[in-house]
């Protein structure tokens, strides 16, 4: 149920936001963090109001996992001799090695292109996405990318999310650049988010004109919104929901949030859609020098 408490008040003007909107590049993170809360995009993307989460260690940990198989497989697919680095990495990332080296993954059939960073403007905004693999052969360009996280979202949560949409639409975008054995059409685009901890339930989606169209509109659609929320100053979620475990809520409501029952007053949790904010910041720093 949502409810719209008496401090939900815009906030008063700032002599100067860190960002602007023009000088953002979106990724799927920050679209995903735009639906959870159009406020907490302002405090994270345009202020850059960065706070570590109270439950740091935790999050670092998985952090530091995903980032070491991720670098991993980095290696393995430039020909790098992973075997001696396996010592000196977490015990856990260990074994996902041994999941991914029984995996079709590690042979894969084409020619494997790691860690491409892919950037196109949609409507005056500059759109970003890294894939962490791209596999073209004859007939077909396989998105591939690695999850670590234990959740395995269900995959009616997963057709909606932003990666989702954006990678392959990105991806049909800069189509002409690709070294292409044969004309390009979307229906060659597959994609794959494969969990190391569900080896078995991979996501798979298959690509289509129909789905780039849908996409392309849904995407321009939400960044008119983009535009809209931005002359309303970016208002407060009226999921209050949502405001019980965030970090900012203080900055929101106050010491005293009154507009949040003290049942729904958790310990700080950064929210789900920002997890990854530490690496899109990097990413979206060094992927606008191409700009
Ligand atoms: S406290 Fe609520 S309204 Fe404020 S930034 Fe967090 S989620 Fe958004």
């Amino acid at each position: 149920m949502s409810r719209i408490p008496a401090a939900q008040q815009p906030l008063p003007a700032r002599a100067g936001l860190a960002q602007t909107l023009e000088q953002l590049t979106l990724s799927a993170s920050s679209l995903a963090l735009l639906n959870h809360c159009p406020r907490l995009f302002r405090y994270i993307y345009l202020e850059r109001l960065i706070c570590p989460p109270a439950n740091a260690f935790e999050h670092e940990l998985e952090r530091k996992q995903g980032q070491q198989f991720h670098r991993l497989v980095e290696w393995y697919s430039r020909g790098r001799a992973v075997e001696p680095r396996l010592a000196s990495l977490d015990a856990e990332v260990r074994q996902w090695w041994q999941v991914f080296l029984t995996s079709p993954h590690a042979y894969p059939q084409g020619r494997v292109l790691t860690e491409l960073p892919l950037w196109q403007r949609v409507e005056g905004f500059k759109l970003i996405a890294r894939l962490d693999r791209l596999v073209i052969a004859p007939g077909s360009v396989h998105i591939v990318d690695w999850k670590t996280k234990r959740y395995r979202p269900p995959d009616s949560q997963l057709r909606n999310d932003w990666q989702v949409r954006l990678y392959p639409l990105l991806l049909c975008g800069v189509a002409e650049l690709l070294p292409l054995e044969s004309p390009f059409h979307p229906e060659q685009v597959e994609l794959t988010f494969w969990y190391v901890q569900h080896p078995q339930h991979p996501f798979c989606l298959r690509y289509s004109a129909a789905a780039y169209e849908q996409d392309l509109a849904h995407l321009k659609a939400t960044l008119t919104h983009l535009k809209q929320l931005q002359a309303q100053d970016f208002p407060m979620t009226a999921h209050t929901e949502r405001c019980g475990s965030c970090l900012f809520r203080s900055r929101c409501y106050g010491l005293l949030p009154e507009g949040i029952p003290v049942a729904e007053l958790l310990d700080w949790v950064w929210p789900s859609e920002a997890l990854q904010l530490a690496d899109s910041v990097r990413e979206t720093e060094s992927f606008s020098r191409l700009d």
